[in-house]
Formats: structure tokens, C-alpha cells, sequence
């Protein structure tokens, strides 16, 4: 299972998302996991695409239903990853990339401990901050509980995750590049 399932974390804002999409484009062989939240949409996300968008309730349906390897109360809203999805692109021999918030990734290393980690870090909270503004997407509120939270998140990460590689996302290019170093290593 080694360099088969990699699984990158950071804070709100810190690029992972933009990094994902620069490099996975990249690795035909590797898919994305599209991950089930109740967060809503943002403009100019699209279900199925972005996320699966959905209710509480559906959420709560799929827990039941054992439909999620892992999942998480992040910022006020669920997200969990979805089983099927995962089983499948092993079984046709293609490997798997995942955002996944720093306790979820505890979570799903229950499920596959030989999975890789990789942390994705802003240069400082000051350009946190401005990037999380920067993008536009997210009240006040929201931002102030994405800052707040993604301290402890890093505490977190830094002393009980299992991350093997740390990007530093200062400079996008560079940053993308040691990403695809990573997701070159195949065994
Ligand atoms: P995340 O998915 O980690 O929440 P995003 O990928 O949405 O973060 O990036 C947050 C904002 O920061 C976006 O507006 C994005 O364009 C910008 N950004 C990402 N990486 C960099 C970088 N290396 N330098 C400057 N801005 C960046
Ligand atoms: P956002 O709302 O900015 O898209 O994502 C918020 C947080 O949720 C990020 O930390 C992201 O890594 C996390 N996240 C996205 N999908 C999942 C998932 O399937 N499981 C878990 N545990 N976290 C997720």
C-alpha cells in the first residue's frame, strides 16, 4: 500500500488546494478523492466535482451506512471521505490523493497506516491570514474561525501527526514541485 495513498493537510488557506490542482493534472494514474461535507458550496464549486455538497441528514444517513472510511467536525461543518471511491481506484491499480483536515488523518491511518503524509504549511500566519482574505470566499466569521482553529490544528500536526514530508507553501512553483517529487516515488 505504500506511495499508493497520499494524504495532504494543512490549514485553511495555506494552498493546498491550489498546489493539488497544479500537480494532480500531472499523474494520470493517481485520482482525487472528492470528499461528502455539509459545508455549502462556494462560488464556483460544483458538486461532484468539488465536493460531494450535502445535508445533515445525508451525512448522517452515510455514517450509518458505513459509507466513510473517515470523518470530521471541521469548522462548524462535516467532511468525510467516502469508501467506495477509495476500494475501487486501488482494485483498477490507480492511487489516491486526499485533503483531509490533521484529525481526520488519525482517523483514516487506523484504516490505511501505510498511507503518506503530507503537510502543507503557510510561510507565516500573517500571509494565513491574508490568503484566507485574499480568496474571497469566506464571511469574517468564518475567517476569524479558520485562523483560530488552524493554530491549534498545526500544534496538532506537529507533535501527533504522521506526516513524512512538509511543504512549505511559499512559493507556489517550488512548493509544486516538491509535491510532485513526492507523488513521483512509486515503491
Ligand atoms: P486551501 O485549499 O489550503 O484552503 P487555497 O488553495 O484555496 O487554500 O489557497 C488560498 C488562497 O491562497 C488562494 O487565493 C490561492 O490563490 C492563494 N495561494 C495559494 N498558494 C499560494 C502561494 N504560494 N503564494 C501566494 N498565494 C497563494
Ligand atoms: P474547506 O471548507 O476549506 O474546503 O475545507 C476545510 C477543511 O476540511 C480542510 O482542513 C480540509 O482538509 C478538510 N477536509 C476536506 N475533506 C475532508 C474529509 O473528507 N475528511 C476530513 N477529515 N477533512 C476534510
Amino acid at each position: 500500500m505504500k506511495n499508493k495513498l497520499f494524504v495532504m493537510s494543512a490549514a485553511s488557506g495555506a494552498g493546498k488546494t491550489t498546489l493539488k490542482d497544479l500537480v494532480i493534472k500531472d499523474f494520470p494514474d493517481i485520482k482525487y478523492s472528492i470528499s461528502a461535507t455539509t459545508r455549502a458550496p462556494r462560488e464556483g464549486e460544483v458538486n461532484g466535482v468539488h465536493y460531494f455538497f450535502k445535508t445533515k441528514e445525508e451525512f448522517e444517513k452515510l455514517i450509518k451506512e458505513d459509507g466513510l472510511i473517515e470523518w470530521n467536525e471541521v469548522h462548524g461543518n462535516y467532511y468525510g471521505t467516502p469508501k467506495s471511491f477509495v476500494e475501487k481506484t486501488l482494485a483498477e491499480g490507480n492511487r489516491v490523493l486526499f485533503d483531509l483536515d490533521v484529525f481526520g488523518k488519525v482517523n483514516f491511518d487506523k484504516v490505511y497506516p501505510d498511507a503518506t503524509g503530507i503537510l502543507i504549511l503557510p510561510p507565516n500566519e500573517e500571509e494565513l491570514e491574508k490568503r484566507l482574505r485574499g480568496r474571497g470566499t469566506d464571511s469574517e466569521e468564518v475567517i476569524q474561525l479558520r485562523l483560530a482553529n488552524a493554530k491549534k490544528e498545526m500544534e496538532f500536526a506537529k507533535t501527533k501527526g504522521k506526516y513524512e514530508y512538509v511543504i512549505i507553501n511559499d512559493d507556489l512553483q517550488r512548493a509544486a514541485n516538491e509535491l510532485r517529487e513526492i507523488l513521483k516515488k512509486k515503491d
